[in-house]
């Protein structure tokens, strides 16, 4: 038996057209996200994926003297949670320690990390570091973080080495940490193409550890169906700096390592889409050069 719809036809295909343009394509969280250039771009570029293993290590340690580097991301309060941190030479975070740069979570995170025993702990600020970024647009905030933050909270961060736009160099290995992203609303927000560009030609070439909140294009950087990396940020690593390591996190759901040939991409975030720390550490060995 044929059952006539209730509505007028046009009712019902309006309606099916906007039901199917709702389930195809949910609202995105950063509009800017460039899946489309990373298409054109990516059968160009190498990807090997990094598996780690038992130790949750990337590389075999070399015969030669060697840091031990241990790397952490987007913890957001849950710092006491990861509790299968290894011993090495290095600790690095890379960023959302916070949720919204409080000032008593900064505290805990300070008193969290000067009682690790590594013997260098080096931090980036991520986008969730509210008050960190003394050229945040503030205006662009999103509403439920109006207020909130701690104005210049990486001076309350006296057991680590924070990182803004800085270069530290461990037994001659050049670590280089900054915290710029594209995803607008949040402080370390720049735009892309232009400012970004000239955000990371702070980077000296010589890094061979570079430390970023966002990845760069294509690598570890999809967040559903959006592309949050950086293309500005893949281009001075390709082209000019090449790293051996190139830590970040901020894409929850892309934790793991991946290989050009050149630089290892590493997202260390622990806390997968949920928030909750699910992942562990990630260990990778460098030559000291000295
Ligand atoms: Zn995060």
């Amino acid at each position: 038996m044929l059952v006539l719809p209730k509505y007028p036809m046009t009712s019902v295909f309006l309606i099916y057209c906007w039901l199917a343009n709702f389930m195809s394509s949910p609202g995105k969280i950063d509009p800017h996200s460039e899946e489309d250039y990373w298409e054109e771009i990516k059968c160009s570029r190498v990807q090997i994926p990094v598996v780690p293993n038992q130790l949750s290590e990337l590389n075999a340690p070399p015969d030669v003297p060697h840091l031990k580097v241990v790397c952490i991301s987007d913890t957001h309060e849950q710092l006491q949670n990861v509790t299968n941190i290894p011993d090495g030479d290095v600790l690095i975070h890379a960023g959302d320690f916070t949720n919204n740069g409080d000032r008593e979570q900064l505290l805990i995170f300070n008193s969290l990390m000067g009682a690790f025993p590594h013997r260098h702990k080096l931090v980036v600020a991520g986008n969730h570091e509210l008050g960190f970024d003394a050229n945040e647009r503030k205006e662009e905030r999103l509403e439920k973080d109006v207020g909130k933050g701690t104005e210049n909270g990486f001076e309350l961060l006296t057991n680590v080495t924070y990182l803004q736009d800085r270069e530290v160099e461990i037994d001659g290995v050049k670590f280089f940490g900054s915290s710029y992203h594209p995803l607008r609303g949040f402080p370390f927000y720049r735009t892309r193409a232009e400012e970004l560009g000239e955000c990371w030609k702070k980077i000296p070439t010589e890094t061979d550890v570079l430390i970023t909140h966002t990845p760069p294009l294509g690598y570890l950087d999809q967040f559903g169906n959006e592309r949050w990396g950086c293309r500005d940020l893949l281009r001075e690593v390709e082209e000019r700096v090449k790293p051996c390591f190139h830590v970040f996190g901020h894409v929850h759901e892309r934790y793991g390592a991946m290989s050009n040939g050149k630089t290892m991409f590493i997202n260390a975030a622990q806390c997968l889409r949920n928030n909750v720390i699910q992942t562990r550490p990630l260990v990778f060995y460098i030559p000291k050069k000295i």
